[in-house]
């Protein structure tokens, strides 16, 4: 069975130091503090099947969620099975009642050392699936941090703290805690910390495994210091520690600050735990290449990497000439020149209610649009908008390459076989993306996402082909719906996304990706419009 994980960089050694025989078999990595984009996670599945499998453990972090269930999904199609287990391990940020929307953390390493041995001993997907969610369930952790840290593309620390102040509950991304106080003794903080965690977690009788872990800047000595108290604390309570790791094992770029996971462990999971990992971070025991009876990738190797569609540009190249490709063509040309020109713009509306990159993704996205459109002329609709999902899939990650790649691929499957893209076409178009988006991302109409501006565009465009308008006029009534619904979301709460976590403060502020539905469709709309454009010299409108 393959065992893959994978997220942002930026909390080395994860995820690259825990690759070796006893755990993971492929990992795949994003920008700092971004997930990786759908392609790359495909790759590292389908580098670590070995036909009978492969279960991707991941955090509960929405890009992450997004673009491994879209690699699922693409690795099906190739015949892999695939299960996810997603970790919830931090209890920093709150969400009692609500464990499943909690992050997850450090308590991943152990997930990945203990999974990483049962598939060494030929374990099932659906047996290791069911390890890897009980290790979770049983498994805690909580951070603080007394200096933040500087994601290299936003050049400012992700949050500031006064002389002594710590953010208890702290993320790794710096996201916020659950308080910010003053800061105590080492010996006060671990006494918060570990509490927090037996609130939850009362190991009764069984011992426990135990990771007290550096954030990136503090120092090895420290580490000891709080695992001196943690050790006492544990003893007094009557809780006996199997193992105990002190050390860098997921850190958050240059943060200062530590965490403490906590995880019981049943008799099974003790055995295990103990089992040798040759993997250069969590190295233990002897392991010898005859003791690892994972099978060993079949696959062809992952750099033929053909992403998916890439392929279907060039072979429906002969087919429905009739489909608009000249206009097609002339439209994704102008969305290249004209999305990444809105960079600050969308840069400014994320920085309000995510984290300020927006604008980066679409400009990066579609600069490689431009590059796309260079090369095979002649391609058709369906082919081009199938590559644009690509571009989104292979290249952008974070929760936009999955949204938009999905909404751009089920956009190229209702390109019609025969016959014009008429205005009927783009009505469905955008119901698919739409589809595609609900789908992908699980948010509903008023959630303040990208759904809240193509929702409406989908039904402005259904109206103009019911009245049998032209597509200019069904792009145009589009776009104009997707402007007004992209400006309806600074009304609105953001539910889901980045932006969720600010609850009330969200309101007041336009949603990045909805602004963008509706910045493509007004310059698709205006290429159309165009004096010199195909469609309206197909048309014969006059000038
Ligand atoms: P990230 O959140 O990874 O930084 P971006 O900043 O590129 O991604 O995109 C943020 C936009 O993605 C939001 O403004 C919102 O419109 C959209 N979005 C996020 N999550 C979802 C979701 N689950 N469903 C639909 N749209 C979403
Ligand atoms: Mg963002």
């Amino acid at each position: 069975m393959g065992l893959i994980t994978g997220g942002g960089s930026g909390h080395k050694p994860a995820f690259i130091g825990y690759l070796g025989a006893g755990m993971l078999d492929a990992v795949a990595v994003g920008d700092v503090f971004t997930s990786p984009p759908a392609d790359a996670i495909r790759l590292a599945i389908r580098a670590a099947d070995a036909g009978h499998g492969v279960l991707c453990l991941l955090g509960n972090y929405s890009g992450d969620v997004m673009n491994f269930r879209m690699a699922a999904d693409l690795a099906a199609r190739e015949g892999i099975d695939t299960a996810l287990a997603i970790a919830t391990d931090d209890v920093g940020a709150g969400f009692r009642d609500e464990p499943d929307r909690r992050r997850g953390v450090t308590g991943q390493v152990l997930i990945w050392k203990i999974c990483g041995a049962l598939a060494d001993r030929g374990a099932s997907l659906s047996e290791l699936t069911a390890t890897a969610i009980e290790v979770n369930a049983a498994t805690r952790t909580v951070g603080v941090a007394i200096a933040p840290c500087t994601v290299p593309q936003a050049g400012s620390p992700t949050f500031t703290l006064g002389e002594s102040e710590m953010e208890f509950g702290v993320g790794h991304h710096g996201e916020p805690g659950s308080s910010r106080e003053k800061l105590p003794r080492v010996d006060v903080i671990c006494e918060r910390m570990l509490t927090s965690i037996l609130d939850e977690l009362r190991p009764v009788g069984a011992p426990v495994a135990v990771i007290v872990n550096g954030l990136g800047a503090t120092p090895q000595m420290e580490l000891y210091v709080a695992y001196r108290r943690v050790a006492e604390l544990l003893d007094k309570e009557g809780i006996r520690v199997h193992r105990a790791w002190v050390g860098e094992y997921f850190t958050a770029l240059e943060m200062a600050g530590f965490s403490l996971t906590v995880s019981v462990l049943k008799e099974h999971l003790a055995e295990l735990l103990d089992a040798p990992s040759d993997a250069v971070s969590l190295r233990q025991g002897l392991i010898r290449v005859a003791e690892t009876d994972r099978p060993r990738t079949q696959h062809a190797p992952a750099t033929d990497g053909e992403p998916a569609g890439r392929d279907d540009q060039g072979a429906s190249d002969t087919d429905n000439p009739e489909d608009g490709r000249q206009a097609a063509r002339e439209v994704l040309s102008a969305l290249a020149a004209a999305m990444p020109a809105e960079r600050e713009r969308l840069c400014r509306l994320d920085a309000e209610l995510g984290d300020g990159d927006h604008g980066v993704t679409m400009a990066k996205a579609f600069t490689a649009v431009g590059r796309m459109l260079d090369a095979p002329p002649g391609a058709s609709t369906a082919g081009m908008l199938r590559a644009v999902a690509d571009i989104f899939i292979t290249e952008v990650g974070g929760a936009t390459g999955p949204l938009f790649g999905s909404a751009f691929l089920a956009a190229a499957d209702e390109v019609p076989a025969t016959g014009p893209v008429d205005s009927a076409a783009i009505a469905r178009m955008l119901e698919a993306a739409e589809a595609a988006v609900i789908k992908r991302g699980g948010a509903g109409p008023g959630d303040k996402t990208m759904l809240d501006a193509l929702a409406p565009a989908a039904r402005a465009a259904k109206g103009s082909a019911e009245e049998e308008q032209p597509v200019r006029a069904a792009l145009t009534r589009a776009s104009q719906a997707a402007e007004r619904g992209a400006q309806s979301t600074a009304e609105m709460q953001a539910k889901v996304g980045r932006a969720a976590r600010l609850g009330l403060r969200s309101i007041g502020h336009v949603d990045p990706g909805a602004e963008s539905v509706a910045l493509m469709l007004a310059h698709a709309a205006r290429q159309l419009l165009l004096p010199q454009s195909t469609e309206h010299h197909a048309e014969g409108q006059p000038t």
